[in-house]
């Protein structure tokens, strides 16, 4: 496989002198969803915008299909953009929103015609091909959006927050649709979300950026697994994970929380935290690695403790507690379809899941 898009030390100064994006540097293989993740103003989108064209690149390169396209008009660059506010032709009809642009570039009408009988039959809008904007579902006009890039036939996919408009049931449907329209197309994706259900759904590569800085490049899985720093590790994942503050003992045994309470480390974690001894890190912990049962509990006497429970909220296959270790704050998923009623739980953490995180650089400690 070959690289389609590269961004080789990519920095962004505006005008008025803000640096929106510092270095961004990314191989992206052809086919591949990578979704641009971070929260408003983290420089996503001002990302999104150097690739297209729309904003100039201050420093680096930015190569698309092995041709430096730097200062290649947006036009030229074998992109096309849906943007989280399409704006359809409201007195045209879906076929004619669909086959503007190519009309405009004095496509052949044999080829327009094919192009975009092509792009209705992926869509699912075959039967609409005659209404008017207006008569439309927001999701249909949503797809006539995606539409209107799919029949320029692109190599690189550039979307905006295209499902942001849309409500949570629609939202749940169009990344469905996303994701089969990706693997049909086998074309080159760049999304941009501050969903970060989204990053994890659609993406085969998740960029977090915050303050303009890449924070990880990873897939889902791994950056679930393995985040990279503490900002990644409260970003990625619903709930968010638990941090707790505390030192490793001197022997390298226990990490001991503020409030007291002892963690027996793995013999993996006593390596990776051979310099940490007497040292104050932060330990995480998904809410999913939290247990409240004797079978898990009994295996990890060593590591048990007890949460002051808030309240709990039961969400089908699921509940959640809410509460607090000591005075930090606790949220466990657990698998129980029983209500839960206690004030007080004993509970512990699957210590082969917990992370360490270093305090100065809040850099994971691996
Ligand atoms: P959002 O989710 O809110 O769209 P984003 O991550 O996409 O956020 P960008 O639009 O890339 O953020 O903006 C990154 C930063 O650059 C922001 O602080 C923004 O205010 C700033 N910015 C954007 N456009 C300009 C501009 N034309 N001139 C100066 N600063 C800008």
């Amino acid at each position: 496989m070959s690289a389609d898009v590269i961004l080789k030390d990519v920095n962004k100064v505006y005008p008025n002198g803000f640096h929106a994006v510092y270095d961004f540097n990314i191989e992206i293989e052809k086919g591949e969803f990578i979704v641009l993740a971070g929260p408003s103003g983290c420089g996503k989108s001002t990302t999104l915008r150097m690739i297209a064209g729309l904003e100039g690149i201050s420093s680096g390169d930015l190569i698309i299909n092995g041709k430096k396209v730097n200062d290649v008009a947006p036009k030229d660059r074998d992109i096309a953009m849906v943007f989280q506010n399409y704006a359809l032709y409201a007195h045209m009809t879906v076929y004619h929103n669909m086959a503007f642009s190519l009309t405009i570039r004095k496509v052949d009408p044999v080829e327009i015609h094919a192009r975009v009988m092509r792009a209705a039959n992926i869509l699912g809008l075959t039967p609409y091909l005659n209404r008017k904007p207006k008569q439309l579902s927001g999701g249909q006009r949503q797809r006539v959006a995606l539409g209107r890039t799919i029949v320029r036939d692109p190599v690189v996919f550039l979307l905006d927050e295209p499902l942001s408009n849309l409500d949570a049931k629609l939202r749940g449907t169009m990344r469905k649709e996303l994701m089969q329209l990706h693997e049909r197309l086998n074309a080159t994706f760049v999304y941009v979300t501050h969903d970060q259900i989204e990053a994890l759904t659609l993406a085969s590569r998740i960029v977090v950026m915050k303050d303009g800085y890449v924070q990880q490049i990873a897939t889902p899985k791994e950056m679930f697994d393995n985040p990279e720093n503490l900002f990644v590790a409260g970003f990625i994942g619903t709930p968010p994970m638990n941090f707790y503050n505390g030192v490793i003992d001197k022997n390298l045994e226990y990490f001991e929380h503020i409030s007291g309470t002892k963690f027996k480390l793995t013999d993996h974690q006593r390596e990776i935290l051979g310099s940490y001894a007497g040292q104050n890190v932060i330990m995480a912990v998904r809410a999913e690695y939290v247990y409240i049962d004797d079978a898990h509990i009994s295996k990890n006497l060593e590591s048990k403790f007890e949460i002051d429970v808030d309240f709990t909220e039961f969400i089908g296959a699921y509940n959640l507690i809410y509460g607090n270790l000591g005075d930090e704050k606790i949220i466990a998923k657990v698998y129980d379809r029983n209500e839960i009623t206690d004030n007080k739980l004993v509970a512990c953490f699957d210590m082969e899941k917990v992370h360490f995180f270093d305090v100065e650089t809040t850099k994971r400690i691996r």
